[in-house]
């Protein structure tokens, strides 16, 4: 036996390096939330997800595999959906739920799949306005995903000025569209979601509604948020963002016996779109939707709101323009074009600062790549016990690191911003001493 550094010290070195950048930094990606040995939840998933179970073929479902030697495994696999819908409060008679997606994308694309036929009309939110690439995203010049190449997509918006989802003009559009499906969620929307309010759009037009509360799906399982369940068909999920598990993905669904949705979405999991499931994620899934279930975990989920708040009101006090004006969930999305600054830029000055953001669209934008925003996520801050006052510094930071843009800006333009990226480790540096200023 030998161990990784033994056995292949690059890529050990590699790991080793990683984790000193998740220890050392300020991670404040909002798709992220765990923190390695910030608690006791990650390393317990962690060890799950490394463990023997990788090992393992088992494709079809408990008590129905095309391999041998799967008791273990379906054991496993039976207490993952048992934990995945008491973790949502949801009946059994009434809920399924498939455990093996291997991501988001996948699991959004089962889902469809299981739905609708290829070249149906979906309706998502645009990714501009917050929504995901697997919704339905396509560009001007190409279909670029999977979910605008075999299905047929018309966006819907959030109204400019507001940011808030125009559930009107959805009504409107959808009314003479007729969209056989259509996907609520997002990934960079930082107010809740009028489930009742789709669902009758939906039923107006005869569409399916499905909810992929990808980003806050631990929200909702700590009853932070609306709770889509009441109103969706479907409801797809990431395991990874504010529920703290592995990678990858999970599909629930009404246990419909006239429209079969059971074996719809089972059939579309696999053999449609996936082969053999990944048993080490799903042992990973299943601790932590054990964690989810545990008081501590609302206690987290309300501290990641408090954190996003205290973030967005003090970002506010610096008359900086965010989306929709503040947040009800983990995340803020801060719109720099007021500034004259791109997200991109914002996100190389943090990351040299050891400061992790993303560049995103905000509503308006013309470019995914150079977008005129940053997301700031609280999940996983919030993993390492820290509270409002904490974020006073966090936010201090981000406040200055745009102050550093402005200056770098007005005094050489561009070509002193890149600069300072590259001098920013070196004190001596012409531009760095300019920067601090
Ligand atoms: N759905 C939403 C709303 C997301 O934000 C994401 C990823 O960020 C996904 C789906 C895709 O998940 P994955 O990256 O696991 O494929």
């Amino acid at each position: 036996y030998q161990t990784l550094a033994e056995a292949d010290p690059e890529v050990a070195k590699i790991i080793e390096d990683e984790t000193w950048r998740q220890f050392s930094g300020l991670e404040l990606i909002a798709s992220e939330a765990s923190r390695p040995a910030s608690n006791l939840t990650s390393l317990a998933v962690m060890e799950a997800n490394g463990s023997m179970l990788t090992n393992k073929y088992s494709e079809g479902l408990p008590g129905a595999r095309y391999y041998g030697g799967n008791e273990h495994i379906d054991i496993l696999e039976n207490l993952c959906r048992e934990r995945a819908l008491k973790a949502f409060n949801l009946d059994p008679k009434v809920w399924g739920v498939n455990v093996q997606p291997y991501s988001g994308s996948t699991a959004n694309f089962a889902a469809f799949t299981a739905l609708i036929n290829p070249q149906d009309r979906i309706m998502g939110l645009g990714l501009p306005d917050g929504g995901h690439l697997t919704h339905g995203y396509y560009t001007a010049k190409k279909k670029i995903t999977a979910s605008s190449i075999y299905f047929q997509s018309f966006p819907y918006r959030v109204t400019p000025g507001t940011g808030l989802i125009d559930y009107e003009q959805l009504t409107t559009n959808a009314g003479l569209y007729k969209p056989r499906l259509i996907v609520c969620g997002a990934s960079a929307y930082p107010r809740d979601w009028d489930y009742q309010r789709l669902r009758k759009i939906a039923d107006t037009n005869g569409s399916y509604l499905l909810s992929d509360m990808a980003h806050i799906s631990g929200l909702v399982a700590a009853g932070e948020q609306n709770s889509p369940f009441e109103y969706c068909d479907v409801v797809t999920t990431t395991t990874h963002k504010t529920l703290r598990g592995p990678r990858a993905g999970l599909i629930f669904f009404r246990k419909d016996k006239e429209s079969d949705m059971e074996q719809r979405v089972n059939q579309a999991v696999f053999p449609a779109c996936q082969g053999g499931p990944h048993n080490n994620t799903i042992a990973g899934i299943a601790v932590a939707l054990k964690q989810a279930a545990d008081p501590a975990f609302k206690a987290y989920a309300k501290q990641v709101i408090a954190n996003a708040r205290t973030i967005a009101k003090v970002l506010s006090s610096h008359e900086y323009k965010l989306q929709t004006d503040g947040t009800d969930n983990h995340l803020v999305l801060w719109d720099l074009r007021p500034l004259g600054l791109t997200g991109s830029k914002i996100e190389k000055i943090c990351d040299e600062c050891h400061i992790t953001v993303n560049k995103n669209a905000v509503s308006g934008d013309t470019s995914a790549q150079v977008p005129g925003g940053v997301r700031v996520g609280l999940a996983a801050l919030t993993s390492r016990s820290m509270k409002e006052a904490e974020m006073e510094t966090v936010a201090a930071f981000l406040h200055r690191a745009v102050q550093i843009a402005l200056t770098a800006q007005k005094e050489a333009g561009d070509k002193l911003l890149k600069n300072f990226v590259a001098a920013f480790s070196n004190k001596d540096n012409e531009s760095a001493k300019l920067l601090e200023q």
